[in-house]
């Protein structure tokens, strides 16, 4: 048996149709950029995020660079990112011409730790950049606490965790402009690049829309210098059919990831995600750590097994950052997710055989 990290044919399994109808209205409608799919789309994320607004945008590194561009977000100014966290968050921050202050998380979550928040802020300090990592909603309850006492902006990594809540509430709808990615790879995924930012802030929608689009306020008419990061009307055409599906997919994987949780418990000196008092968790990713994670790695490789590493080398030891002077051990959390997380198959259409293949080699491999 062989068992792909992620299968995108198996992704559009049951939806060709409504995708090939998609293409062909926009095929004939003659518009192909920011046009009325996306107007709709926008609608129906925003709708779904539990939030006023939402605007496309090209890509999910696009949504961060434009929201902490609305927020005025520049050069002096220090923003908090989790030390573990994909390095689009980080690269975000310096695109704007910030400094990224990073902070730990919790080793048994993931997600960055909000005790080490306050260490962290300084004068300059002006956002948090909470991630949902891997598809957990961080702990926001205690996150915005700190915001609103130091005057912080927020600016959610919503990237990973489409649909997943903090006590009830969505992620994408508690921070002051928050970014989202629909790489295909992600739960809600595009057929190529795309992005959206969602906000309650009617002002900040409206200087996201212009710059999206060059700064235009009307045709011609440049308030601002923007950027070029418009959505195109066949991605929105394929999102629009993709989001109706989600909770859908959402389920299959959160039962992938119990079956999972429950066979793998006690195995070897594995350790298995949990989820937090509060959070949920649409598993995005679902990650295991062990010592031995290299070993095992090869092993399920040589049984036809596909898994990856989220992510092998932390965001401060990347030659990308070596102007900020890290050091190994520098951010001992990170580095130490970075030697032990290995990331199991988890895909919507994923069978109940391949699941069961999956946690066998992994039981082989540790009783060997
Ligand atoms: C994927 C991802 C991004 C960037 O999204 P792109 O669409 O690839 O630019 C940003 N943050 C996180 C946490 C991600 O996983």
């Amino acid at each position: 048996m062989r068992v792909p990290y992620l299968n995108l044919r198996q992704n559009y399994h049951g939806i060709e149709d409504a995708l090939v109808r998609s293409f062909t209205r926009v095929l004939q409608s003659g518009r192909v950029i920011l046009g009325p799919e996306v107007q709709t789309f926008e609608k129906q994320y925003a709708t779904f995020s539990k939030t006023k607004y939402c605007v496309g945008v090209a890509n999910g590194l696009d949504a961060l660079i434009l929201s902490l561009s609305a927020l005025g977000i520049g050069k002096n100014d220090e923003v908090i990112v989790p030390s573990n966290t994909y390095i689009a968050t980080l690269v975000a921050v310096s695109r704007v011409g910030a400094t990224p202050i990073l902070v730990e998380p919790k080793i048994n979550t993931y997600n960055i730790d909000p005790k080490n928040i306050a260490a962290a802020i300084t004068k300059k300090t002006k956002v948090i950049i909470p991630v949902h990592l891997f598809g957990q909603a961080c702990q926001m309850d205690e996150i915005m606490r700190i915001a609103n006492k130091h005057h912080l902006f927020i600016v959610e990594d919503n990237a990973q965790s489409h649909g997943a809540t903090f006590n009830k509430k969505m992620t994408g709808s508690f921070g002051d402009v928050n970014a989202t990615s629909f790489y295909p790879g992600k739960n809600l995924g595009a057929i190529g690049d795309a992005g959206a930012i969602t906000t309650g802030n009617q002002r900040l929608a409206n200087i996201i829309r212009s710059i999206r689009n060059y700064g235009e306020s009307k045709r011609y008419v440049n308030e601002y210098i923007g950027f070029n990061s418009r959505l195109d009307e066949l991605q929105a055409a394929i999102l629009r059919v993709r989001l109706s599906h989600l909770a859908t997919y959402t389920k299959q994987k959160q039962r992938i990831a119990k079956k999972y949780t429950a066979e793998l418990a006690g195995v070897g000196d594995i350790i298995l995600p949990i989820t937090e008092t509060g959070s949920t968790h649409v598993y995005h990713v679902y990650l295991i750590r062990t010592n031995k994670r290299n070993a095992l790695q090869k092993y399920l490789e040589s049984k036809s097994i596909t898994t990856l590493i989220h992510y092998p080398i932390p965001p401060h030891l990347q030659a990308a950052y070596k102007e900020l002077h890290f050091k190994k051990g520098s951010f001992p959390i990170a580095e130490e997710l970075a030697a032990t997380s290995l990331s199991l198959p988890i895909f919507p259409d994923m069978t109940n055989n391949q699941v069961e293949y999956v946690v066998k080699m992994i039981k082989q491999f540790f009783q060997n």
